[in-house]
């Protein structure tokens, strides 16, 4: 997913809650951030498997 599209994401989910089932990495243009985002609200956090761990 494109960084601008996760802002997109952001912006229409607000503040709503989200359990973040499904991570996607993130791109800026061509390029890997090292981002992951979540499809459903584009939360993005780094490492892969963030929306697993209970710190959020
Ligand atoms: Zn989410």
């Amino acid at each position: 997913m494109q960084l601008e599209e996760a802002r997109d994401l952001r912006e229409r989910w607000g503040e709503k809650l989200c359990n973040h089932p499904d991570l996607t990495k993130e791109y800026y243009l061509g390029t890997q951030t090292g981002d992951y985002v979540c499809t459903t609200c584009g939360k993005a956090r780094w490492g892969r498997d963030w929306n697993k761990t209970k710190s959020e």
